[in-house]
């Protein structure tokens, strides 16, 4: 069991303009384009502001991407951020932490580790930065989420186990449509895709209840049964104990923003108000995009406050 104290941030995509695309607009519409910026997605908004009001050639007036975003953001008009767009992958983060995450929905898209397809008896946990730095404290976070971890196996396990009545294998059978219905009311095998490696699938077109007879005195047929249903009885064991799993549990998210909705995420999550564990994500975030997009970011700061956590800041807030 692995204990995290911070987020790993992996900045797994990022867009890139067609160069070749590009100079053909600017040559259909008889115009050209310069900018000094060789970071693709500080291009691609400016291109966009520029395309409301043609504002290439000799129009172009701000010379710099630096001066043209930056206006940018000084007049708000910051639907042109949209369309620069970023991919990331978080880890280290917890189950309470991606539940305020996903509340961003302008400009965000998602996808999380599941918790029903996914085993946690492997899991790991988020240390929240107030436990941080005392040991004892730690110490009993710990504990309880190695207890934890016990129960939520037990419990998958005794579950599990529950579902491997004969009624109740045919019926995960019927729900997983290894069993399908070849004439009205009668059932035989699916043909496709199930395992028939270990022990061959019965053969013949029954009902339910006849097959619910066949697994009470068949061992072999019990045996494809509980192969052919493990996906879904194990699906259905977890996603009823992951309730004992606390929020603190480590969780991974794939996050797809554009660059307005970050900016609006790390200036709601890295407030002050803002929860301890979320407000250093945004704050690293926010480093991470500093340095990423200097021209769509460049305008914040990360302050560190007495208590030594800490939180963004700027001037253009809610462009
Ligand atoms: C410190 C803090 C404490 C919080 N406490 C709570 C709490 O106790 N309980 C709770 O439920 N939530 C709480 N939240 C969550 C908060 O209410 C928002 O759901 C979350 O911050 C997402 O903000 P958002 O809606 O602005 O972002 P997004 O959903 O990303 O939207 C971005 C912007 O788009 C616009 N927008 C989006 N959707 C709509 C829409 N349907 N209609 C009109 N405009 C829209 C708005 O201008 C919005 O600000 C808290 C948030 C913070 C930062």
């Amino acid at each position: 069991m692995k204990v995290f104290n911070k987020p790993q941030i992996y900045i797994v995509g990022r867009q890139t303009l067609s160069l070749a695309e590009a100079q053909r607009f600017l040559t259909d519409e008889g115009t050209s384009w310069a900018t000094d910026t060789t970071i693709d997605g500080e291009k691609l908004p400016e291109m966009a502001g520029r395309v409301c009001y043609m504002s290439f050639g000799d129009k172009q007036g701000r010379k710099s991407n630096r001066d043209y975003l930056g206006h940018i953001l000084e007049v708000g008009h910051g639907s042109v951020l949209e369309h620069t767009v970023f991919n990331f992958i978080f880890t280290g983060i917890s189950r309470s932490l991606t539940h305020e995450l996903i509340r961003h929905r302008a400009g965000f898209g998602y996808s999380q580790l599941s918790q029903r397809y996914v085993d946690e008896r492997d899991a790991n946990f988020v240390m929240p930065p107030a436990f941080q730095g005392d040991a004892a404290l730690e110490g009993e976070v710990k504990k309880f989420c190695e207890d934890t971890l016990k129960l939520y196996g037990d419990l998958t396990d005794k579950l599990a186990d529950k579902y491997s009545t004969p009624k109740q294998l045919v019926d995960f059978a019927l729900r997983e449509e290894a069993l399908t219905e070849r004439e009205p009311g009668r059932f035989g095998f699916a043909d496709k895709g199930k395992p028939t490696d270990e022990v061959k699938a019965p053969a013949g077109n029954r009902t339910v209840a006849e097959w619910t007879t066949l697994v009470e005195a068949d061992k072999d047929a019990v045996k494809y049964f509980k192969k052919a249903t493990l996906t879904a009885r194990r699906k259905t064991a977890r996603e009823a104990a992951r309730a004992v799993l606390p929020n603190a549990t480590e969780t991974k998210i794939f996050v797809t923003a554009n660059a307005r909705a970050l900016r609006h995420f790390m200036e709601l999550r890295g407030d002050i108000h803002a929860e301890a564990e979320i407000r250093a994500l945004a704050c690293d975030l926010c480093l991470l995009m500093k340095k990423e997009a200097p021209n769509l970011f460049g305008d914040y700061e990360v302050v560190t406050l007495p208590d030594g956590s800490r939180r963004t800041k700027t001037s253009h807030r809610k462009v």
